[in-house]
């Protein structure tokens, strides 16, 4: 237990250091892309990636952290704790691993969840020469979801607007009236942006000379902020039945939920990582899922999202700021060694399941 803490970070830096040392030490090699915003100090900040195992095998996994900055501290443990663990040693022959640390390292070194232009990466891998999917619900509710007077974040008539739309409509719409993604509100939440970000553009770039060419590929994304506390869920977007979902299903079990059906921690989602994996491999036998890790209650977590959105839309200074930063980096990472420990274990698993799903 105390081993697999020492893998977990504290800021952007110490993350980033601590995959980078155990890259070295596991003599990887590692492409850095430096991102064009730099980070709270000044410095610059990566996405880094390393490569285990040789190119052109007939097998490819990718791991990624930090699509959504704030979330990276797991995923960058559960990286950075494999490759310590001497993961590259012991891999099957035909299989490459590649690990793309810190996809949004703006938001991670910013404690943001969303990345330099306020976009939310996650939902920014759509077509953007076609319009941009709607979201009806969100512009209705806008002044709502995201608030822009300090004072409204704390009122009950807020939270009774959206609780009289649950009412109405049902908790799975209301969240994904507000998750689900929009393209309207560049200063609100779950904005996915109008054109590609650097990070989509990156990681684009990385599927194409790291994984493309490989005939059976999988995507494990890493997340956390959506389900029970350190509970692990593997979100499919496929369709029940399909060949990916079904896979999904024989490697990872139970614990595959797909947003088609209704059954995830997650709303239906446009513009993910997911779409842009298998959009760049239409010839591979290619299954991509998300690892989400449940922090804290989800009107908490919303209360954390609305009040740094509300900062940093208001030039970050107030008398709040310290504990607005500390509440939304709580809201994603808990300082919990129980929940660090059910969080590295169920990593773990989750990869060796996808290794040897991959190599059978
Ligand atoms: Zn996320």
């Amino acid at each position: 237990m105390t081993r697999a803490l020492a893998y977990f970070s504290n800021d952007y830096r110490t993350a980033r250091g601590r995959f980078m040392v155990a890259c070295k030490t596991a003599r990887l090699r590692v492409e850095s892309f430096e991102c064009p915003h730099p980070g709270r100090d000044g410095e610059p900040v990566y996405t880094d990636v390393a490569v285990l195992g040789p190119d052109n095998t007939r097998a490819a996994l990718m791991l990624t952290s930090g699509t959504h900055g704030v979330e990276g501290f797991c995923g960058s443990a559960i990286q950075t704790g494999l490759i310590l663990e001497g993961l590259a040693a012991r891999m099957p022959p035909d299989l490459r691993i590649v690990m793309v640390h810190a996809v949004n390292p703006y938001g991670f070194a910013h404690l943001r969840r969303v990345n330099e232009d306020n976009i939310d990466l996650n939902r920014n891998f759509i077509d953007h020469d076609a319009a941009p999917p709607a979201n009806p619900a969100y512009d209705e509710l806008a002044d709502i979801i995201a608030p822009t007077a300090h004072w409204r974040l704390a009122t009950g008539a807020s939270l009774a607007r959206l609780l009289m739309h649950r009412m109405i409509h049902g908790t799975a719409k209301l969240q994904a009236a507000i998750t689900g993604g929009q393209y309207n509100h560049p200063d609100g939440l779950f904005y996915g942006g109008r054109a590609p970000a650097w990070s989509n553009k990156t990681f684009r770039q990385i599927v194409r000379r790291r994984i493309v060419g490989a005939e059976r590929a999988a995507l494990l994304d890493i997340h956390t902020g959506l389900g029970p506390h350190g509970q692990g869920e593997i979100i499919s977007s496929d369709m029940p039945g399909s060949p990916a979902h079904a896979r999904a299903q024989a490697w990872w079990g139970e614990r595959v939920k797909t947003t088609k059906a209704g059954e995830s921690v997650s709303a239906d989602l446009s513009g993910t990582l997911k779409n842009a994996f298998y959009e760049a491999l239409p010839r591979a036998e290619a299954t991509a899922g998300t690892l989400e890790f449940g922090t804290l209650p989800a009107l908490q977590i919303l209360h954390a999202m609305q009040a740094e959105n509300w900062l940093h839309n208001n030039g970050g200074n107030h008398r709040s700021a310290t504990q607005i930063i500390s509440a939304m980096r709580h809201a994603f990472y808990p300082d919990s060694d129980t929940w660090k420990t059910r969080v590295w274990n169920q990593g773990c698993e989750a990869v060796e399941q996808a290794m040897a799903g991959l190599c059978v």
